[in-house]
């Protein structure tokens, strides 16, 4: 048995959001964020409501574009092209899932890489997978943030990263790499599941399905990092990790909500301020890389 600790994701993210917040008033120009929200699903709703809230109390401006469900490509990407082009507007946010009738890689590629602070259009995933500067994207920053501020260095540590989607668990297993971790990255297609996951020093769950990551998952002393977001029927908010169990066995653990989630907002005002700096020629250090 070990003694287990839970990442205080919600207390990090509030500290880095005060580095961030000092970085903009530095800046002598207020940074600007344009989101677009196509529809209404109602959980999208709440994470732009979030995002607005969080950007204003550190000093960036949103502006949200608000579209119908049934809007054309074409308009969407005409809005697009005109933020490109707005100097005030230093990072666009497309959220997602957009509606099915929508391409979202062809609304994503139509982003200035500069401006996307997604860290989703492919100019800025091949330059992360290359080692160049890029926009990063943010759920994965933040992972990686909070795995520096648990265990400092994470050069050579086997670290597995359950999940293989553009969003979160390929960029993630790409920025693990460049920490000098050997990584796995496991899959719904990955056979004897527990058995890889047992391997890590560090696992990610980036799945989204309640209790697929039990104690018999993890090494004894691990590192688990929770990025699933699963509402069961009562209502509650878990990960994927089963979060009782895994106590006594993993060293840390990040609870859900409270732990990834934080984290993701915070990266996202720190890529924009990050987009802000470029205009302006200015060196971001709130992060190494
Ligand atoms: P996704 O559906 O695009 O990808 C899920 C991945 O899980 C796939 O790569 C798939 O191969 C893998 N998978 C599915 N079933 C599996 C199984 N039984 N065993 C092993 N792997 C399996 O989802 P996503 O966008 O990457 O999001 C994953 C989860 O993270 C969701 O719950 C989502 O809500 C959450 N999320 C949280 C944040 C945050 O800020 N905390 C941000 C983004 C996503």
């Amino acid at each position: 048995m070990v003694e287990t600790h839970i990442i205080d994701g919600k207390m990090i993210a509030k500290d880095f959001r005060s580095l961030v917040a000092q970085h903009v008033r530095k800046l002598g120009s207020t940074p600007r964020l344009a989101v677009i929200l196509i529809g209404e699903h109602p959980a999208s709703l709440i994470y732009v409501q979030n995002k607005q809230k969080a950007a204003r109390e550190v000093g960036i401006d949103v502006d949200v574009y608000q579209l119908s469900p049934t809007v054309t490509e074409k308009s969407v990407l005409d809005l697009i092209a005109e933020l490109n082009v707005k100097k005030e507007v230093n990072g666009i946010l497309l959220q997602l899932p957009v509606p099915p009738h929508l391409d979202s890689s062809r609304l994503i590629e139509a982003i200035d890489p500069v401006k996307d602070v997604d860290g989703l259009h492919p100019e800025n995933v091949g330059k992360m997978v290359t080692g160049r500067p890029a926009m990063i994207p943010c759920t994965p920053l933040g992972c990686i943030y909070l795995l520096r501020h648990v265990l400092g260095n994470l050069e050579g540590k086997h670290a597995v990263v359950v999940g293989r989607s553009a969003l979160v668990g390929r960029p993630l297993a790409q920025l693990l790499l460049r920490e000098n971790c050997t990584v796995t990255q496991a899959h719904s297609k990955t056979v004897h599941l527990a058995e890889v996951c047992r391997q890590g020093d560090i696992l990610v769950s980036a799945v989204g399905k309640p209790g697929l990551i039990k104690r018999d998952f993890i090494k004894e002393g691990a590192t688990v990092i929770d990025v699933g977001i699963n509402r069961l029927e009562d209502g509650k908010i878990v990960g994927d990790v089963l979060f009782l169990d895994v106590m006594g066995q993993a060293a840390h653990v990040t609870p859900v909500p409270g732990g990834v989630g934080p984290m993701t907002i915070a990266m996202l005002l720190f890529n924009v301020v990050k987009a802000a700096d470029q205009s302006l020629s200015q060196a971001t250090d709130l992060i190494p890389f």
